[in-house]
């Protein structure tokens, strides 16, 4: 007999239907014998539809009341996949964060999980209860409601799992598995048997949604055997593991294609050329709390440097009025803010065996006249910022060229 948490996101309870049907599917888990801990999201849309009804009222919501706002839409699920469970004979209780105790710093609207008490679950569970917890959701010392951050939910399952020491943790989506890319974007993405913690966890950072940046770092910390699977469709869905369990021998050079959608380009043009500049130009932004990505300077021949770097494109017009200050004080020629670019990376452990990925990425851009505008590389992983009219073509064309499309039905 063994413990699985499964998460469950938002169109996978997205309907009175649905819920039915992953109390459906929890009942057969129960009676394989498993114990079962159940995480589920809001309702598709909810978390959304909530945030709007809070910016009608202030434009930037009070972070504290937003917690406590969005925080409902996961307490509604819980709460009827434990009433569909109990119409299918099934003993269940469902907690939202707050009761179990997910203990969180008081961060609002991005918390971090501190500490899990797991006594109440353990109890229920040897009561032959199954479990259902509110993810996305914990509490502060001082009893502050607190939210994880988008996408939430996953890190409160794998959170779970690693505290209970349950011997997997299942994500159920809209989808069967890790793809190569974006199934939405590309067709032809195939789904991955397995990809590692830390080819996941760059896609995740890169801009892949479908695991929460988090979730990915504490499977990872705690060795929490994960999995995406899909909730609507039997299959063995997507492992991700360690390194080391990998057959080298099947493995590709680039395992998947990520990008995002939420970037800005903002340069200060004509800053003189002086040590100290790109910390006086940058020390202001991350005091506003503003997290700065791909950095580029380049050397004019009057003396002068441009710096560009990117930035959420939600902190676009706070970035720029920052820098504008600083820029003035420095004499710089101008400040310059682009909203329409996005980043397209390539990510595999496989990169730092092989040579000439990066030629085989700018090759395909060039043949398809997509003109790459900053470019940042790491181990295992290759980002270049692009004009945002060319997402689709430029992850399509990658896609193809390193080998990733499945073969046409
Ligand atoms: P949930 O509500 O279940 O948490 P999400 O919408 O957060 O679901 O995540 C699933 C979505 O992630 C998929 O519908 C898919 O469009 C998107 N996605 C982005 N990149 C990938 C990828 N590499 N593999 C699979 N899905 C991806
Ligand atoms: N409901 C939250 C969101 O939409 C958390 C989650 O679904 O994981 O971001
Ligand atoms: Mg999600």
């Amino acid at each position: 007999m063994s413990l699985i948490v499964q998460k469950y996101g938002g169109t996978s309870v997205g309907s009175i239907e649905r819920i039915k049907a992953v109390a459906a599917k929890v009942c057969k888990f129960r009676q394989q014998g498993h114990d079962v801990v159940v995480v589920v999201s809001a309702m598709s849309g909810e978390t959304n539809r909530l945030i709007s009804l809070a910016k009608e009222i202030q434009k930037n919501p009070a972070p504290r009341e937003l917690d406590v706002l969005v925080s409902t839409g996961e307490q509604v699920t819980i709460a009827l996949l434990c009433m569909a469970l109990m119409e299918l004979g099934q003993d269940a209780r469902s907690y939202t964060g707050a009761q179990v105790r997910i203990l969180t710093d008081d961060a609002f609207t991005k918390a971090r999980i501190q500490e899990i008490d797991v006594d109440r679950m353990k109890a229920d569970l040897q009561a032959g209860r199954v479990v259902v917890v509110a993810g996305f959701q914990g509490v502060d010392e001082a009893g502050n409601i607190t939210t994880l951050g988008r996408g939430g939910s996953d890190t409160t399952g794998v959170a779970l799992a690693a505290a209970l020491k349950a011997d997997e943790c299942q994500i159920y989506t809209d989808v069967d598995g890790v793809y190569t890319t974006d199934p939405r974007v590309v067709e032809k993405a195939r789904r991955l048997d397995r990809i590692t913690f830390e080819e996941m966890l760059e896609m995740a950072s890169l801009g892949s949604k479908v695991l929460q940046i988090r979730s990915v770092e504490f499977a990872g910390k705690y060795n929490v055997p994960l999995r995406v699977l899909s909730s609507f469709q039997e299959g063995p869905g997507t492992l991700i593991t360690i390194d080391e369990e990998f057959s080298t021998m099947e493995q590709l050079v680039v395992s998947g294609i990520a990008f995002n959608r939420d970037e800005a380009k903002i340069s200060v043009r004509g800053v003189p050329d002086q040590p100290g500049v790109a910390s006086r130009l940058l020390a202001p932004i991350g005091e506003a709390n503003i997290e700065v990505d791909v950095i580029v300077q380049n050397l004019a021949a009057d003396q002068t440097t441009d710096i560009t770097f990117t930035v959420n494109r939600n902190d676009m017009n706070k970035a720029r009025q920052v820098l504008q200050k600083v820029a003035d004080e420095l004499g710089a020629r101008e400040v310059v803010a682009d909203d329409t670019v996005v980043k397209v990376s390539v990510v595999g452990v496989g990169m730092r065996s092989h040579a000439g990925v990066a030629s085989t990425m700018f090759k395909a851009l060039a043949a398809d006249n997509i003109n790459i505008q900053m470019i940042t590389t790491s181990e295992i992983k290759i980002s270049v910022i692009i004009d945002e009219k060319y997402l689709e073509l430029a992850v399509r064309s990658l896609h193809t060229a390193f080998g990733l499309d499945k073969a046409s039905a």
